[in-house]
């Protein structure tokens, strides 16, 4: 799935952790929750990238760009509430939620190690992984670009609503 998918996902499982079970608890709960939430989601296929590119709707940044800016709306909805808490939930929740994709970046990293050595959800071997069962690979599900279209705004819809509700 994508980076916004994750993300949004990551940041109402820990926010909305919080606000049920209070900071020392909802808060690595909600992020537990989300780290393991990313690998569930791994099921799901990606629209290729490519061919939202062919077709006209650019790269990365254009497809998810309304979904960033609705996050970062959101952000500043709290932040001008003065709810720092579920503010900071949310940066929190966004950034674990993306975390095992963000392991399998090796320009990020400048690391030496392979990709089977990190805490990656798509080459690694050691998170999640019995025998030949590894949680969220290989993906299960496939999606039409419409439906991932779909994904999308839903998960912003999401993310709206979960901001009422913690205002
Ligand atoms: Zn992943």
């Amino acid at each position: 799935m994508y980076i916004t998918t994750h993300g949004h996902t990551g940041a109402v499982l820990t926010a909305t952790s919080v606000a049920t079970l209070g900071i020392p608890l909802g808060l690595p709960v909600g992020l537990g929750a989300a780290f393991v939430s990313h690998f569930f989601l791994d099921y799901i296929q990606e629209y290729p990238y490519d061919d939202f590119k062919k077709n006209g709707y650019g790269k990365l940044f254009k497809i998810q760009s309304p979904s960033f800016l609705v996050f970062g709306i959101c952000l500043l909805w709290l932040y001008s509430s003065h709810d720092y808490v579920y503010m900071i939930a949310y940066i929190l929740g966004y950034f674990v939620g993306n975390y095992p994709d963000l392991r399998d970046k090796k320009w990020l990293w400048h690391e030496a190690k392979e990709p089977e050595d990190r805490l990656s959800c798509h080459n690694g071997e050691k998170v999640f992984k019995i025998g030949n069962f590894k949680l969220g690979y290989p993906t299960l599900i496939n999606v039409t670009k419409a439906q991932n279209l779909t994904i999308q705004l839903v998960m912003t819809i999401l993310i709206v609503v979960t901001t009422l509700f913690l205002l």
